[in-house]
């Protein structure tokens, strides 16, 4: 065995196997792979071998559909069969809110490249001559997917790697990684030492002992999973093609062929967790008992849609564990705190996600960048309150939802509330409808006196929707509150504060008593931040930013290496906050702070520390509604006083409260774009319009070669807002934008824009085509709505309001 590596991965199943290609490809052929047993022995050997590219963020469906087109490349390049199956897939919808799902997906296929379309249940049949077509509304068939072998596809990668140099060592554990000095690793395995400068946790069912081994507690969690293999089917007798994959999400059962019988497994309610404390050693090649009887009521419903398989004997059952991230997504990248450690775990999908996940990881590596936008795959989305508990209880939810469409207005019930702010109480008193953003409950809208605080889950306009309206509609005419609690924040002071700020961010940063937006990006030009940077001192900064990026942020700032004399921290659990907006803000807060508020004595874009009424606080004027606003942030002890006193300020002036849902439709009416839906690291400073934020006179940021380059050359494409037309429910997000009947661009966010009487849809589209009043259509919903630019911000267009 090697004494030495560039990088170790640890793990051979089918996870390990594509990093240890892509690493090799990407020109790192000094790289090793361990794996304790044989190849596959974890959950690759007995998957299912479904591969598909629907994902319900476009960017990793992107990425399954790069896994899939790889097949043929590694089974070329190794001579090893993946035993591909490219059958297609088929989704069924069995009530209107599932067929509104198969419509949002067709339309956001487009752009992807993807060829999907709705089909009539009679070609659906033809396609699955078992669908009992009485079940189902309607059938979306795309033509990406089917199956492939599990082992053979794993060791394709793998003989691939190995010619491009990469080495496999199989029955060989590592038993402990030890941190050198200069950040390399000595990886102790059962046959010696390895000195490697990476190392790589692709552990799958043991991803979390291989964190323990670093220190780090990963949420990811084991499921059992049952599938069956029929007896030969008597109706797929004869039949040229295999039938079509097939998912019924109704029936939370899909299926495909297996030789002249059917594959049919089914994602049951109350999942059974496996090996929640340790993952057994000695698992290797093995399956669980099965358990019928929990399982029959549910293969029931797969006999009823599916009827001929109710009429043949089952030839094999299979039950395995594999593992899940609290959402469902995989967990990639380096871990804040720990050195060259990487990981690609709680990979539900396997034989969709590998390929994508090997590709992002190897580039991030190697290039320092991912190359894509990869957040929702990134286990920096998750923070300190991701504890084995929460992932215990999540994991199971997020199981039982495997076929279950998600609703855009649905907020998951487990493990809630976990985080919650000093006014959490008061708040659900009047009548928050709450949301969970980085575990932090924070309010969505706010039932009025005699409405239930619940929304019907829908991709339409649900009963909150008037109640947002009125929000909307009392900030813009009065003044409302919103809490900000759930905003990242963090503190950087000392000495070098300043110096290291400008050296991270790409804008200038602020003089003492002001604030100013900041861009942050990486090396690639790409945008990983759309932050503010409150100066209260030369040597104390407050920066806040996207609630979700917390731990995304604060990797980026370890990353950036901080001197000694900086300090940073988060302080999402020590800073509250309260925005207040609209026009009688001012007269709300003047009588409780001895500061001048007048248009000029407290101006725009300032900040100063002072109190609120009996709170000490940090006051700015700023806000993301277009109002005239103000944010009060002070610590959690005084949190609640400072709410309890601005009420009572208010009750005069009509303060009312308002929600996340109202301030994402005022922020569209300004055509304000937000960070984690509009502002991503695939958009660039030119393309999102933060280019005027960056300071191009500074010798030296993270970027500042391509976004000089991009100045230079122009945007390839631009972010718009546009008003779309007759429409009866907004769009969602990744809806391809058309124009002349070729997808364009993708929908990042929409909102109904109350005050203005409009719907709105926020999105890229070439930078050649984004002229006011240029038109375009979007599918909404299966239907065909034109979408018109508008460069202005629909409302007070001049920021007259704003700056009042
Ligand atoms: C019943 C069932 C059906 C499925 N069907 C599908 C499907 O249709 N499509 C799909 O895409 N996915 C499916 N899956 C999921 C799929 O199996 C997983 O996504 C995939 O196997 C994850 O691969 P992995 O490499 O991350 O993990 P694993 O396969 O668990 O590999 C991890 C490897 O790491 C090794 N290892 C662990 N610790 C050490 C150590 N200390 N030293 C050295 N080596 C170590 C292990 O021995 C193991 O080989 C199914 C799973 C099950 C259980």
């Amino acid at each position: 065995m090697k004494d030495s590596a560039r990088a170790v991965i640890i793990g051979g199943g089918v996870v390990g196997a594509s990093v240890l290609y892509h690493l090799a490809k990407i020109g790192w052929r000094d790289v090793l792979l361990l794996e304790k047993s044989e190849l596959t022995s974890g959950s690759t050997w007995h998957a299912a071998g479904g591969m598909h590219t629907f994902n319900g963020e476009a960017n990793i469906s992107r990425l399954q559909k790069y896994t899939i087109d790889l097949y043929r490349e590694i089974e070329q390049l190794s001579g090893q069969s993946c035993g591909l199956h490219p059958n297609g897939g088929l989704m069924l919808a069995a009530t209107s809110g599932e067929l509104d799902s198969l419509k949002l997906i067709c339309s956001r296929a487009r752009y992807l490249g993807m060829e999907t379309e709705m089909i009539s249940l009679a070609e659906a049949q033809r396609l699955n001559p078992l669908i009992d077509t009485r079940h189902f509304i309607g059938a979306l068939w795309r033509a990406d997917g089917g199956h492939c072998d599990p082992s053979g596809t794993t060791h394709a990668y793998v003989k691939a790697a190995q010619q491009l140099g990469a080495s496999v060592e199989r029955f060989t554990r590592v038993l402990s990684l030890t941190p050198r000095p200069d950040g390399s690793w000595e990886v102790l395995t059962e046959k010696g030492m390895v000195r490697a400068e990476h190392v790589v946790n692709c552990a799958g069912l043991w991803a979390r002992e291989v964190g323990h081994m670093v220190g780090i507690e990963l949420p990811v969690l084991a499921m059992e999973h049952h599938y069956l293999i029929t007896e030969d089917v008597p109706e797929l007798a004869g039949r040229e093609r295999e039938i079509v994959n097939t998912t019924d999400y109704a029936g939370e059962i899909y299926l495909r062929q297996e030789r002249r019988g059917v594959l049919i497994g089914t994602y049951e309610p109350h999942g059974v967790v496996w090996a929640p404390m340790k993952t057994p050693d000695d698992f290797t090649m093995q399956l669980l008992p099965e358990d019928f009887e929990r399982l029959a009521p549910f293969f029931e419903v797969g006999f009823r849609h599916f009827p001929a398989l109710g009429c043949v004997g089952i030839r094999k059952a299979v039950n395995g564990p594999f593992t899940f991230a609290p959402d469902g997504n995989p967990l990639v990248g380096p871990v804040r705190g720990v050195r060259n450690y990487w990981v690609a775990c709680a990979v539900m999908a396997g034989f969709s996600q590998g390929g994508g996940i090997g590709l992002v990881l190897s580039r991030w590596m190697a290039e320092n960048d991912p190359g894509q936008d990869i957040l929702s795959m990134d286990v920096a989305r998750f923070g300190a309150f991701a504890t084995p508990k929460y992932t215990s209880l999540k994991v199971p939810e997020n199981y039982s939802r495997r076929f279950r469409l998600a609703y855009p207005n649905e907020e998951l019930p487990a493990a809630r509330p976990v985080r919650r702010s000093p006014i959490y109480e008061r708040l659900i008193e009047a009548g928050a409808v709450m949301g969970a953003n980085f575990a932090l409950e924070n309010a969505l809208w706010f039932a009025p006196a005699g409405m239930t605080a619940a929304e019907t889950p829908t991709y339409r306009r649900s009963e909150a929707f008037p109640v947002v309206r009125a929000e909307c509609q009392g900030v813009r005419g009065g003044v409302g509150l919103y809490e900000t609690s759930n905003y990242g924040k963090y503190e950087v002071t000392g000495r070098g504060a300043r110096a290291w700020l400008d050296r991270v961010f790409a804008s200038r940063i602020p003089k003492p008593g002001r604030l100013g937006l900041a861009p942050m990006l990486n090396p690639a030009g790409r945008i990983v931040g759309d932050l503010s940077i409150a100066c209260l001192a030369d040597d104390r900064f407050l920066i806040v930013g996207s609630g979700f990026a917390e731990e995304f942020h604060l990797r980026w700032f370890w990353l950036s290496e901080p001197p000694a004399d900086v300090f940073v921290r988060s302080a999402a659990s020590t800073l509250c906050g309260i925005s207040l907006a609209g026009p009688r803000a001012r007269e709300l807060l003047q009588p409780l702070t001895r500061l001048d508020l007048s248009a000029q004595g407290f101006r725009l874009f300032r900040v100063t520390e002072s109190a609120v009424g009996l709170a000490p606080a940090i006051l700015t004027r700023a806000g993301f509604t277009g109002e005239l606003g103000y944010e009060i942030w002070t610590t959690p002890d005084y949190f609640a006083t400072l709410y309890d006193e601005l009420r009572s300020a208010g009750a005069a002036l009509g303060l009312i409260h308002f929600g996340g849902r109202a301030l994402s439709s005022l922020r569209l009416e300004k055509g304000y774009g937000s960070f984690n839906k509009d502002f991503r690291p695939d958009y660039t400073p030119g393309e999102t319009g933060l280019d005027r934020y960056i300071d191009f006179d500074k010798p030296d940021f993270p970027g500042r070669a391509a976004a000089l380059a991009e100045r230079a050359s122009g945007p390839r494409r631009r972010f718009v807002v546009m008003e779309v037309t007759d429409a009866d429910a907004e769009v969602v997000g990744y809806e391809s934008i058309m124009k002349d009947g070729a997808a364009v661009g993708y929908v990042t966010s929409g909102a109904y824009g109350h005050c203005i009487d409009k719907s709105l849809a926020a999105g890229y589209v070439p930078a050649a085509l984004a002229r006011e009043g240029a038109r375009f259509e979007i599918d909404i919903l299966g239907e065909m709505r034109s979408a018109t630019v508008r460069l202005e911000p629909l409302y007070d267009p001049k920021g007259l309001r704003l700056r009042s």
